[in-house]
């Protein structure tokens, strides 16, 4: 029996209305959540194709299923253009199949650790992920983790990483942040990790989109692996890359080709088949971040949070380690008297899209700790420069303090309209 060449609205109302409304939600508010963006059309197209019917286990020129010379073509193509767009040579060596980037980070440990051996990350609470090390995560579960944070200052302190790196001897570790609103210093990491013998990895999964534009430094001249999602700054569909340096002088006196170890930790150790639609879709937005307008964009980002974060300030709002390098930044609610979870839900009920978030050194609990964590892809995709972002702080601060949030929905309604998505 054939399937359906019906549109979705014909076949299943139900779902294509609530599709709907949630597309309307992402156009009449503001998305200030800074792993969030919005794809392209094309990316779209490339998810929602026939790509998705297909098995393809197994790497380009060796699948244990038939059919797959097209999709060998995309996972190539997809490969070397992420070598390009982070100007890598050959001995870059890319996985594209992670399903998503927590997946992509615990192939990277199961290739190169064995279950107990050390990772060094950064806490959860003082911005980390969950996936470098934190207890309720499998990478806390089945690995020893040794967890660093940051300064009173909310700024990595590296003396204290190289203490714990020499006292806890890793066999990784790792530098990367979900809610760290500072650049991190890869070099740095790099010489504590040669000090102490351990791989280096750098989870850019927050940045790689600043990166791709060389709005950020990066990582790539200092790692042995690098980590990312793809739907972050990045602006591709959900999913992941991990790339794997094959002269790593580190897997090289380990005796290891990491590369190698990296793919079989992929498939067959952690996955079956690869999502061949997301790899299409993947390749796709790698082609558009080797576009001048990505570059622009990338940078527009950075410019807009800094003077987002400004103006926050300009209105007495009080910013984890003063204000921001990169595409977010955490504000600490503590000095207007509520908590991230009020913060939050003030601002949603303004059209303000935020997430709480735990502040370094948060004396309250992770489910309303005392800060909110803001940043600014979404809207620069959206087209909104500096002059909006003066607005966009106005309305912040309003929505945090002034009760009339009618008031406020009013003007982000009118803002969101001028600059759909
Ligand atoms: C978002 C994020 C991840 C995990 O990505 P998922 O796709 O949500 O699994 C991993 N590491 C960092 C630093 C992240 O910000």
């Amino acid at each position: 029996m054939k399937t359906s060449k019906l549109p979705l609205k014909k076949t299943d109302k139900k779902i294509a209305e609530l599709i709907t409304k949630e597309t309307r939600r992402q156009t009449e508010t503001l998305d200030l959540i800074p792993s969030e963006n919005i794809v392209s059309k094309a990316v779209l197209e490339a998810l929602g194709s026939s790509l998705t019917n297909k098995y393809s286990e197994g790497y380009p020129g060796k699948r244990y299923y038939g059919g797959n010379q097209f999709v060998d073509e995309i996972e190539t193509l997809a490969q070397n253009r992420a070598r390009k767009v982070f100007h890598l040579g050959q001995n870059w060596h890319v996985n594209v199949q992670a399903l998503s980037g927590s997946p992509a980070n615990f192939a990277v440990y199961v290739g190169l650790l064995q279950p107990g051996e050390k990772l060094m990350g950064m806490s959860l609470p003082f911005g980390g992920h969950l996936t470098h090390g934190w207890k309720v995560s499998a990478s806390g579960k089945f690995y020893t983790a040794v967890q660093y944070g940051v300064g009173r200052d909310g700024l990595i302190n590296y003396d204290e990483v190289a203490t714990l790196a020499h006292k806890e001897h890793p066999k990784l570790i790792i530098a990367g942040a979900t809610a760290y609103p500072r650049v991190i210093d890869f070099k740095k990491f790099r010489r504590i990790a040669d000090d102490v013998g351990a791989y280096f990895m750098v989870d850019m999964a927050h940045i790689a989109g600043l990166i791709a534009a060389g709005a950020h430094p990066s990582p790539f001249p200092y790692a042995d692996i690098v980590t990312t999602t793809t739907h972050k700054t990045l602006r591709g569909p959900r999913g992941a890359l991990i790339f794997v340096n094959r002269e790593s002088e580190i897997a090289k006196k380990h005796g290891v080709d990491s590369a190698s170890l990296l793919d079989k930790a992929i498939f067959p150790g952690l996955q079956g088949g690869p999502h061949d639609n997301q790899t299409a879709a993947i390749a796709v937005c790698l082609e558009e971040a080797t576009k001048p307008a990505f570059k622009a964009y990338g940078k527009q980002i950075v410019r807009n949070a800094k003077t987002l974060a400004g103006e926050l300030k300009q209105f007495g709002l009080e910013l984890v380690s003063g204000g921001t390098e990169n595409h977010l930044m955490l504000i600490d609610l503590t000095n207007l008297g509520i908590s991230g979870k009020e913060g939050q839900n003030c601002l949603e009920d303004v059209g303000i899209i935020v997430n709480r978030n735990t502040i370094p050194y948060d004396t309250r609990s992770p489910f309303d700790p005392s800060g909110i964590r803001i940043g600014t892809p979404s809207i620069t995709t959206r087209g909104m420069k500096e002059c909006e972002m003066k607005l966009v702080a106005q309305l912040i601060y309003e929505a945090l303090t002034i009760s009339n949030p009618s008031a406020t929905y009013n003007k982000v309604k009118t803002l969101c309209r001028k600059f759909p998505t």
